[in-house]
């Protein structure tokens, strides 16, 4: 067993960066021949951290060059209604990528509205269409967190093929679909979950592993394995406001190989592959 003196810090601000050069490229080309890529970020709750999600993604999408236009629904809007408004941009040709916002209102089930977003526009693989596609090995966008993940793996040159990989949370947004996409690469994939036993076992065996629960710091040295690789996804705010992930970053240091940091890891490629996936939509729009 190794004991690495020093935890790499798998930053995404560089991921991020690169992943935005290369839509506003996009944007550029689309701009020119005609075609002006549109997003739509739909929000029915008056919930703080949704409405400044959706603000730091509306400025970063603008700065590619995308419209990026905001469709405020009340707070109490019905399930009828929300369908009816992701229907009504799905039929939009000048909406290329729709995100439905979360939370929703009491009463509205996330996945069934999700149903309404036409999979070549559902940007953040909200539809179960697009995850079945995925699933399938068929062309579809993934859920974008989940496909941040791959991509900070990527970018720092993490292999995958034939490795133990422990994924902790089995949402329909990020745990199952970042599982799938790491059995895609030929991983070996444990899901672990609230019902799971004996957690720090499971997860210690890991030589990556995602943590996708919503727990502040409820991961610490004894769940890690020396020297494995640790994706933090968890964002949750403290009474601050400041974003604490699901790691103990101070406890991990100096025993696991390499960590995400919360903010600034797996979140700005999230923003950023959602701007990516909808230039790439208008790209596939405009033929
Ligand atoms: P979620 O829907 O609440 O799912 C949490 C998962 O964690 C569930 O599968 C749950 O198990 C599992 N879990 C709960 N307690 C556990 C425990 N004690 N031990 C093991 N597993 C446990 O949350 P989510 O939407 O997937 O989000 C997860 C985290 O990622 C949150 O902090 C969220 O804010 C963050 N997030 C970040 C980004 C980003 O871009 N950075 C994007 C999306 C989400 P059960 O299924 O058994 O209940």
């Amino acid at each position: 067993v190794t004991r690495p003196q020093t935890t790499q810090l798998l930053e995404g601000k560089k991921s991020a960066a690169a992943i935005r050069e290369e839509a506003a490229a996009m944007v550029q080309e689309l701009r020119a021949a005609g075609t002006v890529p549109g997003l739509a970020l739909v929000l029915a709750t008056a919930d703080e951290s949704a409405a400044w999600y959706t603000r730091a993604i509306a400025r970063a999408g603008e700065k590619v060059g995308i419209d990026v236009r905001v469709e405020r629904l009340a707070d109490d809007a019905s399930a009828a209604v929300v369908r009816s408004a992701l229907q009504r941009l799905s039929a939009d040709d000048t909406v290329h990528g729709i995100i439905l916002q979360t939370p929703l209102p009491p009463g509205v089930d996330g996945v069934e509205v999700a149903t309404a977003i036409a999979p070549e526009k559902d940007v953040d693989g909200a539809n179960p269409v697009s995850i079945g596609r995925l699933t399938a090995g068929l062309p579809a966008f993934a859920p974008a967190t989940a496909a941040a993940v791959m991509r900070i793996l990527d970018d720092h040159g993490v292999e995958l093929t034939g490795r133990r990989t422990v994924v902790v949370g089995r949402s329909l947004v990020v745990g199952k679909p970042a599982a799938m996409l790491l059995l895609e690469r030929d991983a070996t994939v444990t899901i672990c979950h609230s019902r799971t036993r004996d957690l720090a076992a499971r997860t210690s065996e890991a030589e990556v592993l995602v943590a996708a629960v919503g727990r502040p710091r409820m991961l610490g040295a004894e769940h890690i394995g020396a020297g494995a690789v640790v994706i933090d996804v968890g964002t949750t705010p403290d009474e601050d406001g400041n974003l604490v992930g699901d790691v103990d970053a101070e406890a991990v240091t100096g025993h696991a190989g390499a960590l995400t940091p919360v903010p600034g890891g797996v979140g700005p490629v999230t923003t950023a592959l959602l701007l990516l996936n909808t230039v790439t939509a208008a790209a596939r729009a405009a033929g």
